[in-house]
């Protein structure tokens, strides 16, 4: 395996320190360098940028980011167990690796990075999900980031990427569609990492948009997406009876069919209806 830098390989650094992986803090741990490496080129040329990582874990990434040549890491770890091995790397790359011990939901680290701000992460599965939806739905558009280059469950991924008419369709496609670019741009099987997890992971690529694909006030799409899909399997005008009693004089109104279930219903014709409901002389709530 080729180092790509001074310090011990990974394997080294889990035995030195005593680094038993905890199923409970979602630890899957990516050893091999090479392949580190080339998941911090998957976020683009990450020179001039800072960097956030959630989980760095003994640091297999954080190694990738700054070889790949971040201008600064900030990582954020929960498990202290961690901090040694990053230490060392701290003391490898002098002033351009923080690492706070602490849980990534109740830190808002984006506040202690300059832009361009690039997120990239293993991330740890049972608060991936929650991560990147706080990440997509931020007070103001464009955000503070610029992409996001998340490692998840391939199932995951496949949500974040759908298309209308397919199963993995729903709140998380429209949520990250909307005002981002997405894309799978690796997958990688259970052997990659340590311990195997049990399904396969990918990694997805996002990048925001300036603007929008359609304009549409935030809130109230994520109201009527979040009611479309709590019940995907009703029709529209019984799904989204809750935003409007009159609503399927409204979706007839706007050209969606009242009939149709949510996961048939594209981009355009949700923030039209989100538009429509939030504009004032239609009801609007
Ligand atoms: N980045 C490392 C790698 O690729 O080998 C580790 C990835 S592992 C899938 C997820 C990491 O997130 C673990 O190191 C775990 O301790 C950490 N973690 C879990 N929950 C966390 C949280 N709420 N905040 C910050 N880190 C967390």
């Amino acid at each position: 395996m080729a180092q790509i830098d001074n310090l011990p390989p990974l394997r080294a650094v889990i035995a030195a320190h005593d680094l038993q992986a905890k199923k409970a803090l979602g630890q899957n741990f990516l050893l091999d360098l090479n392949l580190t490496a080339r998941i911090a080129r998957s976020a683009g040329d990450l020179t001039g940028s800072d960097v956030l990582e959630v989980g760095p874990g003994p640091g297999g990434l954080t190694r990738g980011l700054l070889a790949e040549g971040a201008r600064r890491v900030l990582a954020i770890e929960k498990d202290a167990r961690c901090l040694p091995a990053l230490a060392e790397i701290e003391a490898a790359y002098p002033g351009r690796l923080q690492v706070i011990n602490g849980d990534a939901l109740e830190i808002d680290p984006l506040a202690h990075l300059t832009p361009p701000i690039k997120v990239v992460a293993n991330l740890p599965y049972n608060v991936g999900t929650e991560l990147l939806v706080r990440w997509l739905t931020p007070a103001a558009w464009p955000p503070v980031w610029s992409t996001l280059t998340l490692m998840f469950q391939k199932e995951v991924a496949e949500r974040i990427v759908a298309k209308p008419g397919s199963k993995a369709y729903g709140r998380l496609a429209l949520l990250a569609q909307w005002r981002c670019e997405a894309k799978i741009v690796l997958t990688l099987p259970p052997s990659a990492f340590t311990p195997p997890p049990k399904i396969d992971s990918a990694v997805v690529h996002l990048t925001a948009l300036p603007e929008p694909r359609f304009p549409a006030p935030a809130k109230m799409l994520e109201r009527v997406v979040a009611a479309a899909f709590n019940q995907r399997r009703k029709m529209l005008r019984a799904a989204l009876k809750g935003l409007d009693p009159q609503i399927e004089a409204r979706l007839e109104r706007l050209g969606i069919a009242p009939t149709a279930r949510a996961e048939e219903i594209g981009l355009e014709s949700f923030c039209a209806l989100a538009r429509d409901l939030a504009s004032p002389g239609t009801n609007g709530r």
